[in-house]
């Protein structure tokens, strides 16, 4: 096993990385900036390393304070986590120059999915389902990205080929503003990825978020852990997820998760990762995927009852997968609601000292959080302070425990939006599964 490994993360997630690590008898290094010292699971790792100011910049997305810190560990390897460098191929790279290991895929597959036209193209290559586009980056051949346009059919969505975060991406209704938006998101694209590469796809107008969970050793084997549907979305941001996704015929099931892992092979994948799909009429359109763990991984391993971050380190470690296809059986079914420190109904964030904090419990419920009483929540960083997971043999159940989580769970000190979960968990639309990925803001716009 890795000996020691560096925690690049912060809040829910580097405890849960903490935690793994812990099972697995590997040594951990904390590394935080300055306003984060209070985290708990500091208190937990064998080392912490203060590597910057507040700012990201200066911190968590530093990369030579990040590997400076394994360097005066001693450490083996660096865990990114999700977000900040989890997903940047030239922190994998130096990372792995510097002697650590990269606990998640090679550079070179980091930088090939970073990029959704040499992505897509690779899906359309290993034959997973993808949206009907240019097939390409656009050219600056007008008339040409006229005739594609028109091909597909109207609306399209002009995507940038670097874009990442929900922007980067507009849509066209029709013919005569196609070739000034193309025009506008390739600047706009230039100065936010520094890549002025743009693409353009059919605008699904109804579709649902729904993703499958892949784990790959890079020594030829690859599994799927099933799907996800995290369609409840406010500005592309995930509030509840689930697990598997409702309503999906399990022939259509099988054919995506199997493209998923024969995929994997293909790109030669070692990690974890998840590839995200539009899914509308009984189809599959793949859109991009994540080479990390996710956020919502926790309803995963609640209906397949894997360990999904022990499995990165073990992978990293260079050990086969501890499971094949076969040792698998998804079982039951799993929500989990993302609370965060903001406003119920403006989502302005709310940081602050928490006064009093109750986590939830019971059978079938998880808790993912760094909060404990006393603790302060930053300004400077994403505002998620708890996932609030449950499993039941079905879904009613699982979201009638979710209910009853909600209504135990005391945060007082900072504002959540514990409230528009309650609503959610309670709306009758919901209730039934299935809603698209426009049907949160529309809520919320009503
Ligand atoms: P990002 O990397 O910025 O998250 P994605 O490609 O994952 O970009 O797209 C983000 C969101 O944009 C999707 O979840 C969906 O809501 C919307 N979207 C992207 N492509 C399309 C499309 N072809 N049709 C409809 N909506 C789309």
């Amino acid at each position: 096993m890795l000996n020691k490994v560096v925690i690049a993360n912060r809040g829910e997630i580097a405890l849960r990385i903490l935690r793994a690590c812990k099972e697995l008898g590997i040594k951990t290094v904390a590394v935080h900036s300055k306003a984060d010292a209070d985290l708990m699971h500091l208190h937990l790792a064998d080392e912490s390393v203060c590597i910057g100011p507040n700012n990201p910049a200066d911190s968590y997305l530093n990369i030579p304070a990040i590997i400076s810190a394994a360097e005066v560990t001693q450490a083996t390897a660096i865990h990114p986590g999700y977000g900040f460098l989890s997903e940047n191929a030239d922190f994998a790279e130096q990372v792995e120059r510097s002697g650590f290991t990269f606990i998640g895929p090679s550079a070179d597959v980091i930088r090939l999915m970073g990029d959704k036209v040499s992505a897509i193209a690779a899906m359309q290559r290993a034959g997973v389902p993808t949206v009907p586009g240019s097939n390409g980056a656009l050219t600056n051949d007008h008339s040409r990205t006229l005739a594609i346009a028109r091909q597909i059919g109207y609306p399209v969505i002009i995507k940038a080929a670097g874009g990442g975060g929900g922007r980067g991406m507009r849509v066209v209704y029709n013919e005569e503003d196609l070739i000034s938006s193309v025009a506008l998101t390739r600047s706009e694209s230039n100065a936010a990825f520094n890549n002025d590469s743009v693409y353009l796809e059919k605008f699904l107008q109804n579709p649902r978020h729904v993703e499958v969970q892949v784990l790959a050793d890079g020594q030829g084997n690859a599994i799927h852990l099933g799907d996800r549907d995290c369609s409840l979305q406010r500005r592309h941001q995930k509030v509840i997820e689930e697990a598997p996704a409702p309503g999906i015929p399990e022939h259509k099931r099988q054919e995506v998760t199997d493209a998923c892992t024969r995929a994997c092979i293909d790109l030669n994948y070692k990690g974890a990762g998840t590839f995200e799909f539009l899914y509308e009429d009984g189809e599959f359109y793949f859109i991009e995927m994540n080479t990390r763990v996710q956020v919502e991984h926790p309803v995963t391993e609640m209906i397949s009852g894997l360990d999904i971050v022990k499995e990165q380190l073990r992978i990293a470690t260079g050990l086969p997968l501890s499971v094949t296809q076969e040792d698998i059986e998804l079982k039951g079914h799993a929500f989990e609601c993302r609370i965060n420190a903001e406003d119920a109904k403006t989502f302005m964030p709310s940081p602050g000292k928490i006064l009093q904090f109750h986590a939830p419990g019971g059978n079938g419920v998880r808790v993912d959080s760094h909060l404990y009483n006393g603790y302060t929540v930053p300004p400077y960083y994403d505002s998620l302070i708890a996932k609030i997971i449950t499993y039941g043999p079905d879904r009613e159940t699982a979201l009638l425990r979710m209910r009853n989580a909600l209504d135990e769970t005391v945060i007082e000190g900072v504002k959540t939006n514990i409230p528009l979960h309650q609503e959610l968990v309670t709306d009758e639309h919901f209730m039934v599964g299935g809603v698209s990925i426009h049907y949160l803001e529309k809520k919320l716009a009503r």
